[in-house]
């Protein structure tokens, strides 16, 4: 183990991430449960990849049939991405009808905003403060959240707005927000660059996902459609049913975007991304830019996401976020009245996680208690990482078939872990 983080630093670098005070060795996977090298099993409350169970055997299985078969690129015609995109596409509205296959959410986003600007002729491109959406050149620019120290001289064409949080920043009904979205279209059309689009997470995910009104980002959209601008919905987390209510988080706040990028979940681990949009938007893009991905949507990727989609209808997934998260709420919200260092909950579907501060008048973040509890988590098996602009937010955010059973034993471990935790060291 000892060995294995030496030759980590090694040979992928000094500085390279690695979660956790004492690291895992994972060596297998089975549904919601980890195993590391000693034999010991995780419960795992943290990765939304393996969106229908770790090694889903619908999934391995169909990985492993068109393996035995074909892969290629999609130059040649084959049936596989065209009936998946036919199934994607089914889940969308009118005109979100045609795809581009990547193999990273950034590519996806990437290209999103490339057509942004194919459509508009303009550069200026609204992000929120506290994000994140990959890490191309020009899709690092958008986070805050691990800020860029270099840019290509791209910085003049981002504005960052006011991230949402329904804790901190009273906003029922989204106004505030499209305000300081109006503001940044004017300030970028002031200074001559002109107004693209806004991309925004629909649950705002990794800004901590504040509770919100259905229908919230209306107000926005209409500000930047008013402006002449797109609307990316950057569903790489938030999508495939995990908001419980709806498959797609964008029609849970009322909105129709121009485009909408997705990735992680959508191979359950296979590296599978992309975006879906008009034929119109496709149709400027393709011209403006000869556009050719070699592993995007190749026969394999195409099978692994096809099964992803047959899966989590045949065990109605969906309806479980919906159902999981409403109870995890309920649980969570019980623990916060026994521990006045728990400032809030919320949840989002399969979503769900508190917000930790030293004191509930002030709200000052309990940063490095939160540090202390995901620490201690790890070592009582339970996989889980914080989040939020103030990184004090629990980030739970599990495989969709987690059950109500593993929510009991996650709520029962962290009420006990928070027992034998001092707030302050
Ligand atoms: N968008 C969002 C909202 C994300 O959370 C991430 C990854 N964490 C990405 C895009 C980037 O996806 P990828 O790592 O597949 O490039």
């Amino acid at each position: 183990m000892l060995d294995l983080v030496a030759k980590r630093r090694e040979l992928l670098g000094p500085n390279v991430s690695t979660f956790y005070d004492d690291p895992v060795h994972i060596v297998r996977g089975e549904g919601v449960w980890l195993w590391d090298a000693d034999g010991r099993k995780y419960l795992d409350c943290y990765n939304n990849v393996p969106h229908v169970g770790h090694c889903n055997p619908r999934v391995v299985e169909a990985i492993c049939a068109q393996a035995k078969t074909l892969n290629t690129h999609t130059r040649y015609l084959h049936e596989g991405i065209i009936n998946y995109v036919e199934r994607l596409t089914a889940t969308f509205a009118d005109p979100l009808n045609t795809a581009i296959m990547t193999c990273t959410g950034s590519e996806a986003n990437d290209i999103a905003l490339r057509m942004a600007e194919a459509m508009t002729g303009k550069r200026g491109i609204i992000a929120t403060d506290a994000t994140y959406h990959g890490n191309t050149t020009l899709v690092s620019q958008l986070s805050r959240s691990i800020q860029p120290a270099f840019g290509f001289g791209l910085e003049d064409y981002f504005r960052h707005v006011e991230a949402p949080d329904s804790y901190r920043i009273n906003d029922p009904d989204g106004q505030r927000f499209a305000t300081k979205v109006q503001e940044a279209v004017d300030d970028l059309e002031a200074k001559g660059i002109g107004f693209a689009t806004l991309i925004v997470c629909p649950l705002f995910l990794n800004e901590g996902f504040p509770m919100q009104a259905e229908g919230w980002l209306k107000p926005a959209a209409d500000v930047v459609r008013k402006a002449g601008g797109l609307l990316i919905c950057d569903e790489v987390q938030s999508g495939f049913g995990r908001c419980g209510s709806h498959f797609w988080a964008h029609q849970k706040q009322g909105v129709t975007p121009d485009i909408v990028v997705m990735g992680k979940p959508m191979g359950n681990g296979h590296p599978v991304a992309g975006l879906v949009t008009s034929d119109e938007i496709i149709s400027r893009f393709r011209n403006a830019f000869r556009y050719f991905n070699t592993f995007g949507g190749n026969p394999v990727s195409c099978a692994a996401a096809m099964a992803v989609l047959e899966e989590i209808e045949a065990q109605q997934l969906q309806a479980n976020a919906a159902r999981i998260g409403k109870l995890a709420h309920e649980r969570l919200s019980e623990l916060a009245a026994n521990y006045d260092v728990i400032g809030d909950v919320r949840q989002a579907g399969m979503v769900f996680g508190c917000e930790y501060v030293l004191d509930r008048d002030t709200k000052e973040p309990a940063v490095e208690y939160a540090d202390r509890i995901i620490n201690a988590m790890r070592h009582e098996g339970i996989i889980l990482s914080k989040l939020g602009r103030h990184k004090n937010t629990l980030k739970i955010r599990p495989p969709m078939p987690f059950s109500e059973a593993n929510l009991d034993q996650l709520v029962t471990t962290l009420d006990k872990v928070m027992s034998e935790t001092p707030v302050r060291t």
